[in-house]
């Protein structure tokens, strides 16, 4: 999922606007179901809706977002089934006041926490994971000891429903006195600070705040909670007093594939870490070739990265059709098999009699990699030769990524040399994690890689297939 936010009450009336614009720019990261809750300080405006940012908003829905202050979500799920009913931001009103929340992240401990909120007498609206954050937030008013100052109250409740949740978690609250904004403390999902002339920004990538013309300050570190109001940003820690883990969790995955390529990720250009993955790619596993060819979108600049240390040319050799969005986001397994020809043509003029090598980010279950080999065969290559910009996808991830279960993914079972065979390559490489961080530039201490290694950071309460919300 997407999150954004901007404070800017008394100031502009846009906030809806530009949350609008900042949802579009994070759209690769939800394509289900959006929604935008804006506040003009008195009361909660929101609009929720499945479908894309540009074909939910228009004029007149964004007319009614009144006010200089909103949040907003983009949705894929990973908790939680695909209807409106579990679209974000999800806002209520409870003990007099009023908050909505939009979170990026998956919760491994939600069903736990659900079963025992509704033991005493909790009712749920949604089936997504994130709803249980505000039931924690208003047993914590109901708890009494609330700060008079609204805004404290804000940071107290979200603090302590926080204290209780584990997994990951970028998320934003929006009431009519503030936003508050937080990353768990191993900080799995991204979250930057941006500003617009005098007001704060927050938003999952800086693509968002390149789009309203924001100046991108910082991260949100992991383990920190920052409050923007009508006095500006000030940050605290999200529990103080709580020592900073050894190893951190910055999802690898985002900068392989998930974020856009145009976005800093963890103070890093995704770009330029994916073109390292390449040229990574390329010393590690080199093969004669004619042509270096890119699955695209999310193939492309490592393909660049690959030609240029191998010296072979760079070659559109896939056609990709804009009007289909990203096929693993799609839920349902049958429009995910038509999706590969729906969304990839192959050029025969270009691929025809020659030797490919052929640059994507993963392999998941395997399926869609073997049509790409079979349709670049297909089109007259002498050769195919798959590269693949990250290692072997052999674990789900329980942090907020739709991977499939252990069972589906190929890695799990088979060796390289025998997902090479399935998906019908002449030979096939993948990138070591060392490798991995080769080309990342970082230590593996700061990162997540359970996808690749098995080494979980959060345990999850029971060993059980991941479902968590994108
Ligand atoms: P596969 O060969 O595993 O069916 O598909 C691999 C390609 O589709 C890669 O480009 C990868 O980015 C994307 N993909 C397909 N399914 C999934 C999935 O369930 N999760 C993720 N993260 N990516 C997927
Ligand atoms: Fe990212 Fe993989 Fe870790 Fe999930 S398991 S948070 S996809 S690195
Ligand atoms: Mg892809």
């Amino acid at each position: 999922c997407g999150v954004f936010g901007i404070w800017a009450l008394g100031q502009s009336e846009e906030a809806a606007n530009f949350t609008y614009l900042g949802l579009h720019a994070l759209q690769h990261r939800g394509q289900e179901a959006a929604g935008i809750v804006s506040t003009d300080g008195t009361t909660l405006h929101a609009h929720r809706e499945m479908g894309h940012v540009a074909d939910i908003f228009n004029a007149e829905v964004l007319g009614r977002l009144k006010g200089g202050a909103a949040i907003g979500h983009v949705r894929y799920s990973t908790a939680g089934a695909s209807h409106v009913r579990n679209a974000q931001p999800i806002a209520v009103q409870y003990a007099g006041g009023a908050v909505a929340v939009a979170h990026n992240g998956n919760l491994v401990n939600a069903e736990e926490l659900r079963a025992e909120l509704e033991q005493s007498g909790s009712i749920f609206q949604t089936t997504s994971d994130t709803e249980v954050v505000v039931h924690l937030m208003a047993r914590a008013r109901s708890a009494g000891s609330a700060p008079a100052d609204p805004v404290d109250r804000l940071v107290a409740e979200a603090r302590a429903a926080l204290a209780r949740v584990a997994g990951a978690y970028s998320i934003l609250f929006l009431s009519q006195q503030a936003i508050v904004g937080a990353r768990d403390p191993l900080g799995f999902r991204p979250l930057v600070i941006g500003k617009l002339k005098g007001s704060w920004v927050l938003a999952s990538e800086t693509t968002a705040l390149d789009l309203i013309e924001a100046e991108y300050v910082r991260e949100v570190e992991p383990g920190e909670l920052v409050v923007l109001d009508g006095k500006g940003l000030r940050s605290e820690p999200l529990f103080p007093g709580q020592a900073r883990p050894e190893r951190q969790g910055r999802c690898v995955f985002e900068h392989i594939y998930f974020a856009r390529p145009d976005s800093v990720l963890f103070g890093r250009s995704v770009y330029s870490v994916r073109h390292a993955l390449g040229r990574e790619l390329a010393t590690s596993h080199p093969v004669p070739a004619d042509l270096v060819i890119p699955v695209p979108d999310s193939g492309v600049p490592a393909a660049i990265g690959y030609a240029e240390e191998s010296g072979i040319p760079f070659a559109t050799g896939l056609v990709r059709s804009h009007y289909v969005g990203r096929t693993f986001i799609e839920p349902q397994q049958s429009i995910r098999h038509f999706g590969v020809k729906l969304k990839l043509n192959a050029l025969k003029d270009v691929l025809r009699g020659k030797r490919v090598v052929v640059v994507d980010d993963s392999v998941v279950r395997g399926t869609t990699s073997r049509k790409i080999v079979k349709m670049i065969r297909d089109a007259g290559a002498s050769e195919v030769h798959l590269r693949i910009s990250s290692p072997p996808t052999a674990w789900p991830c329980y942090y907020g990524m739709d991977t499939p279960t252990r069972q589906e993914l190929i890695a799990s079972t088979h060796s390289v040399e025998e997902i090479a065979k399935y998906v019908t390559a002449d030979s096939l490489g993948y990138l070591t994690l060392e490798g991995l961080y080769r080309a990342v530039g970082e230590s593996r201490q700061g990162y997540c890689d359970a996808c690749f290694s098995g080494d979980y950071l959060v345990q999850f309460p029971r060993q059980r297939e991941p479902r968590g919300a994108g």
